[in-house]
């Protein structure tokens, strides 16, 4: 049974029992995030459990969420489900940041040693938001928008599906 991960804490406290954490973030509580997103309308799952490795303090666990965007294709919105495992490592500063072996991601603690939630997990999240959205299928797209502008009315009025408008039109 997972305890819930405090909105802030000392990562060094919580890496002596090997406890399971889960929280529950909004999107919309992450500034950055949100101006990617078309709409930050979801909630964010993530597991955590912390460990000490050497001299450093780690956390991994999964991530999980839904990522509404715009589909560079027909433009209109399109959900990208993510669940991805996460590990990353807890420094004091940029300099040992930077003196971090490359496998290994970091985040900077403040100078009291804690950490918010949503500063652990914004960068985490937004590296998995898709640079070029797209429905996954051409035909879940909407294309008549993007192909012929709007249709008239009489031809949209009696065919609720767009598909079919468009493929009486290609007969004339
Ligand atoms: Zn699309």
């Amino acid at each position: 049974m997972a305890k819930a991960l405090p909105k802030r804490f000392k990562p060094d406290l919580l890496s002596r029992d090997g406890t399971l954490f889960n929280t529950v973030i909004a999107q919309s509580d992450m500034p950055r995030l949100r101006d990617i997103l078309l709409s930050a309308e979801h909630d964010i799952h993530c597991t955590a459990r912390f460990s000490r490795r050497k001299n450093v303090v780690v956390v991994s666990g999964n991530i999980k969420t839904t990522l509404t965007q715009e589909c560079q294709r027909c433009l209109k919105p399109v959900d990208v489900d993510i669940d991805v495992p996460y590990e990353l490592v807890f420094v004091d500063d940029e300099e040992r940041a930077e003196a971090l072996p490359d496998q290994y991601d970091p985040v900077i603690l403040d100078e009291h040693g804690n950490i918010q939630v949503i500063d652990l997990y914004e960068d985490e999240v937004i590296l998995h938001v898709p640079e070029v959205p797209r429905h996954s299928e051409a035909t879940s797209c909407n294309m008549v928008k993007t192909e012929f502008g709007e249709l008239p009315a009489d031809v949209q009025e009696g065919k609720p599906n767009p598909f079919d408008a468009l493929k009486d039109l290609r007969l004339h």
